[in-house]
């Protein structure tokens, strides 16, 4: 028998033992790991091949509560919005997988997200996405004109999801868009005005078909429709769309409808003391008539939530507790060079306070923050032997006093 003479080899590629450095042995042969990854990259084509692009019937939904806690990594505070969110993320995206379509036709749940700048708004719609792993995308609803008027045509926002979308037309369809700055396009006054409304009422009605479910005709490039750009067709009505507005004032109006509704029971000492934040709780789809939304456009956006304003407390936690949170984004940087950073609890209460005081709300930690530790950031690597910093009340007092950022507290 000519046993001797049996070498092991890649029944594959039919590499022996001595070329191939591991052989993995089957029932009749055996396989080199070369021709492992080349059968893996193989199978990977053929199974995207085979799919339609990511089918709606492998789309799985996390539960609301599920959701929730992924969004509770993230955003800080802000529990009703969160809840709303989620069972109106949840629905939206049963009803896309909805398999047995009868009489009952589950309607979209467009949200709009009613609160003050920078207190989340943007941040939960992005979270969202992230969490469902959908294309998402944000337009600004002020540089939108209605057709024919300078500025951008409504379909440039599903250029921008195509792209988020890596023009994916079938991902695109199932992404999300959150148009910001929702309230900048009312109607000025609750008449319909006399002249043209180029940058409110008729940019609400171009929005309307989008909001609705409609197929559109999009620029993949974005800008203005020219006859030479071939078009790409988007259905919307797969896509969520969240808008978030300040509303400025809108507190006015819920107290006003509330005081009459409340008329002839509200003792003085039952009245809730009415500052803002505790009226954006009772916001109803009147407000936003009244704030000058048309009718057809708050109908199709059926879910309204509010977010409270951040107080000190909530900006602290802003700053140290979400996943990837200021302080721990600092940390890891500093880490990166092998420099243990930490930070004195005063001078966190100080960043806070600067925030509130330059009334920039969490976005204005970043600011701030930056400020403080930018020499930090700028010396520190070249600096061998530091291997701990600290930043201290007064370091970063100091820092802040030597900076233009001061000059916001005048603005
Ligand atoms: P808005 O859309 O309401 O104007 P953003 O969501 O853009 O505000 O918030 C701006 C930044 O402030 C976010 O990127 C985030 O870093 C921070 N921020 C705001 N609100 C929160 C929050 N509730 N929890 C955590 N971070 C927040």
């Amino acid at each position: 028998m000519a046993k001797e003479n049996y070498t092991i080899k890649c029944s594959f590629c039919g590499r022996d033992k001595k070329e191939a450095s591991i052989l993995i042995a089957g029932q009749t042969g055996h396989i080199c790991e070369n021709c492992v990854k080349q059968a893996q990259v193989i199978v990977n084509e053929e199974l995207s091949a085979r799919q339609p692009s990511h089918g709606v019937a492998k789309f799985t939904i996390p539960k609301p509560i599920e959701i929730k806690k992924h969004l509770d990594e993230y955003v800080i505070g802000q529990e009703e919005a969160k809840k709303v969110l989620a069972v109106a993320v949840y629905n939206h995206y049963k009803r896309i997988n909805q398999k047995v379509k009868d009489d009952v036709e589950i309607e979209k749940s467009n949200v709009v997200l009613v609160g003050e700048t920078g207190t989340g708004k943007t941040l939960l719609a992005r979270t969202i996405a992230k969490i469902l792993n959908v294309p998402f995308c944000i337009a600004d609803a002020t540089v939108l004109t209605e057709a024919g008027y300078v500025g951008e045509d409504v379909e440039s926002i599903l250029s921008r999801l195509l792209q988020a979308a890596n023009f994916d037309v079938s991902l695109a369809e199932k992404g999300i868009v959150f148009i910001d700055e929702i309230d900048k396009i009312s109607r000025k006054g609750d008449n319909p005005s006399i002249t043209r409304d180029v940058s409110g009422e008729g940019v609400q009605q171009g929005l309307l078909k989008l909001l609705e479910g409609a197929v559109v005709n999009v620029p993949p490039q974005g800008g203005r429709k020219h006859p030479e750009q071939k078009l790409i067709s988007i259905n919307t009505q797969n896509i969520l769309f969240i808008a978030g507005g300040a509303f400025g004032g809108i507190d006015r109006i819920i107290a006003r409808r509330l005081n009459t509704k409340a008329i002839g029971y509200a003792s003085g000492k039952d009245r809730e003391k009415t500052n803002q934040e505790n009226l954006l709780k009772f916001i109803a789809p009147q407000d936003l008539r009244s704030f000058g939304l048309i009718p057809e456009l708050i109908g199709r956006l059926p879910v309204i939530s509010h977010l409270d304003q951040l107080d000190k407390s909530a900006l602290l936690r802003i700053l140290m507790e979400p996943k990837n949170s200021l302080i721990k984004q600092y940390v890891r940087l500093f880490d990166m060079e092998e420099i243990s950073l930490t930070f004195e609890k005063n001078t966190l209460d100080f960043i806070v306070e600067k925030a509130i005081e330059f009334k920039l709300g969490a976005r204005g930690l970043r600011s701030i923050c930056e400020t403080i530790m930018v020499d930090a950031m700028f010396e520190l690597p070249s600096e061998k032997k530091t291997t701990s910093f600290r930043i201290t009340l007064d370091y970063a007092e100091e820092k802040l006093r030597k900076s233009a950022i001061n000059k916001l507290k005048a603005a």
